[in-house]
């Protein structure tokens, strides 16, 4: 499954170059990361015992700045899904024209099944682990799956024993108490929003009140929902991985975070109707389409079954490039994730700068700088599309790379080396 990622991401990226003009070096060296580190964690569980958990930090390329992107907790990390992820963070980072490159990381681990203090341990041992090849002018981590501002704040705690100072730039997604910034904990969601918002005419028209399905009820899933249901979106159907939930007049999503707060799932839901498996979601006749939990989600065994006029990719990699091409030709237009989920790294962006500058900004601000970088990168991809007569996810990887390009050979290449220099 991973692998297959990886060789998808492959195929995206010669499927770009072939629209872009970008030089065969470039090209080069975005085909392999630039160091991946596999690492072993120890942790002494509350019973006792002894177990080793798997780690990985993968660091895709730096040319444009410090790596940067989350480490997740799930059982199926391997090291070709962590590699996968940061070519896709080191194009998230190139689209916003961010000053980073692209990193991940992750553990294989079912975080369900650990208490808090073996979840707290795991998380320092991991720092631990990988604290020579991360840092604030290196390659910042930062929250994805099943990882949250609790997880960041132990981790940049235990990076400042390690370093015997406090270092508040080394991760993002940090509480605030310990300099994490006002609007990251939503700033996936409402960067989602946003790109949403912009592109509305041409995903929904003018439908009045445009329907929607969220596969994915985390952090970022939920809170799109009620993003959208308070700006006049019918939120028809949400899912987890243990249930969907559907009410074809619009579903009370408040209702429904408050179950999943209690009971840990959307199972038994108080509202709406539970459909009879999670992914029958996934083919709802619904103006938005929304896959907010992992990679994978509509391949080709099931996007020739999509029902919706649009897909927005909040999840990373929710689509395959096997389904892309079924999508196309049913006509459903797909919104990229390395665009629609990219209000995560930017506000991590702001987080970082905030810390370096010793500041916090006031909550408008961000929210108000988000909108702005959002807006404007989300424009130029549409722009392009429209230009070049290609589908918004070959136009969001046209712009991304031609800005990797541009800096790769600005560090050299090998026509200025021919020409003799000077
Ligand atoms: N994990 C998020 C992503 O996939 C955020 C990364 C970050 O803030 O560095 O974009």
């Amino acid at each position: 499954m991973s692998d297959d990622l990886l060789s998808d991401a492959g195929r995206r990226l010669e499927a770009a170059c072939a629209l872009s003009h970008v030089s065969d070096e470039a090209l080069a060296r975005l085909r392999q990361p630039a160091a991946s580190l596999k690492v072993s964690i120890p942790v002494r569980m509350d019973d006792g015992s002894l177990r080793i958990f798997a780690g990985y930090r993968v660091r895709y390329d730096s040319t444009r700045g410090p790596a940067k992107g989350g480490i997740r907790y799930h059982p199926r990390v391997d090291v070709d899904e962590i590699t996968t992820l940061a070519f896709w963070m080191t194009f998230k980072t190139a689209l916003m024209d961010l000053p980073f490159g692209g990193g991940k990381g992750g553990v294989t681990v079912d975080p369900k099944g650990l208490s808090m203090a073996e979840l707290e341990r795991l998380s320092r041992g991991y720092v631990a682990a990988v604290a020579d090849s991360i840092g604030p002018d290196v390659d910042i981590p930062a929250p994805d799956v099943a990882t949250n501002e609790l997880v960041m704040g132990w981790m940049a705690d235990e990076y400042g024993k390690i370093r015997r100072q406090a270092v508040p730039t080394v991760i993002t997604g940090k509480p605030l108490a310990l300099g994490g910034s006002h609007g990251r904990a939503t700033a996936t969601s409402d960067g989602a929003f946003h790109v949403i918002d912009t592109l509305r005419s041409s995903l929904v028209g003018d439908r009045e009140e445009p329907s929607v399905a969220i596969q994915g009820f985390g952090n970022a899933g939920a809170n799109l929902a009620s993003s959208l249901s308070d700006q006049g979106y019918r939120v028809v159907a949400v899912s987890d991985s243990s249930a969907a939930v559907h009410d074809a007049d619009g579903l009370e999503v408040s209702a429904l975070r408050d179950h999943k707060d209690e009971t840990g799932s959307l199972a038994d839901p108080p509202v709406g109707r539970e459909l009879s498996q999670p992914d029958d979601l996934l083919e709802l006749e619904v103006d938005l389409l929304i896959p907010a939990a992992l990679e994978g989600a509509i391949h080709d065994g099931n996007a020739g079954h999509v029902q919706a006029g649009a897909v927005v990719e909040v999840a990373n990699g929710p689509v395959t490039s096997a389904a892309d091409e079924i999508l196309d030709e049913l006509g459903v237009v797909v919104v990229p994730d390395i665009l629609a989920n990219a209000g995560g790294v930017t506000a991590s962006w702001f987080e970082w700068i905030q810390n370096r500058q010793g500041d916090r900004w006031e909550a408008e601000v961000v929210a108000k700088r988000l909108r702005k970088r959002m807006v404007r990168e989300t424009r130029a991809v549409a722009r392009v599309a429209e230009e070049r007569d290609v589908p918004l996810r070959s136009a969001a990887y046209v712009v991304a790379l031609e800005r990797l390009g541009a800096a790769m050979d600005a560090t050299g290449t090998s026509a200025i080396f021919s020409d003799g220099g000077g």
